[in-house]
């Protein structure tokens, strides 16, 4: 399932020096040893398999990092996001940032940082917004998908949720990349570790390819 032709050589990575300056400086939450890791995943993704889809877009920064692989694969990545924030996002939690409510209906709307984001990386005909519920979008959803990342809310039912929806859509073959995944509870969240990674693995389909800092890169075999 490697695709030669779309893997470069180890010293320059899956990005350019300027494709990984614009993903370091997008707002968002994705060291970049772990963006570095989630760029290589895409390029270890058979895109005749399907399109890649992300679950969390936020304000584009993980986009950056898949975006410009998904380009030079001459694929597509769809971002799922209702731009409205997760519960740690919201005012008063640990993740908020101000500047992202509008101040008209006192609602987190992420969407224009998101746009603003993927135009200024130059992505804008590679990343495809999807604006809503990740269940809901998934309860219509059909296309195989070669890379499946789940990044989105990380309370124990939005984790099993994404889990639970979008899982039967990564193709045989495909990879299933999911963030925040903390085995030790002194270093985070425990929901994308116990119901997202922990179930994938049970559940006999996925075999681990990786493991960088709290991302892990899984494939359905
Ligand atoms: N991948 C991003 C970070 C994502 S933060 C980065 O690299 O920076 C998590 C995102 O998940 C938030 O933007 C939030 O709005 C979104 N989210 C949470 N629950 C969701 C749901 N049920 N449906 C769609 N999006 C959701
Ligand atoms: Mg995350």
């Amino acid at each position: 399932m490697l695709s030669p032709t779309r893997s470069q050589s180890a010293s320059n990575g899956p990005l350019t020096a300027s494709q990984r300056s614009v993903a370091e400086a997008a707002r968002g939450f994705m060291p970049p040893d772990e963006g570095l890791a989630l760029a290589e995943a895409a390029v270890l993704a058979d895109f005749s398999l399907g399109p890649m889809l992300e679950i969390g877009g936020y304000c584009g920064k993980s986009a950056c990092y898949l975006g410009p692989v998904a380009a030079q694969g001459g694929t597509v990545l769809f971002s799922v996001d209702h731009h409205r924030g997760s519960e740690e996002n919201q005012l008063g939690w640990e993740s908020h940032d101000p500047d992202l409510v509008d101040p008209d209906i006192g609602m987190m709307d992420t969407l224009p940082e998101f746009r603003r984001t993927i135009h200024d990386a130059g992505l804008e005909s590679v990343v495809i917004p999807i604006v809503g519920d990740s269940v809901t979008v998934a309860r219509h959803w059909a296309t195989p998908l070669s890379l499946l990342f789940i990044d989105g809310g990380h309370g124990v039912e939005p984790a099993s949720n994404d889990y639970k929806w979008w899982m039967p859509h990564v193709a045989p073959g495909g990879l299933l990349v999911i963030h925040d995944v903390f085995p030790d509870p002194a270093d985070g969240g425990r929901p994308p570790y116990e119901n997202i990674y922990l179930p994938a693995l049970a559940s006999g389909r996925f075999q681990q390819r990786s493991a960088t800092g709290s991302l892990r890169v899984l494939q359905h075999y």
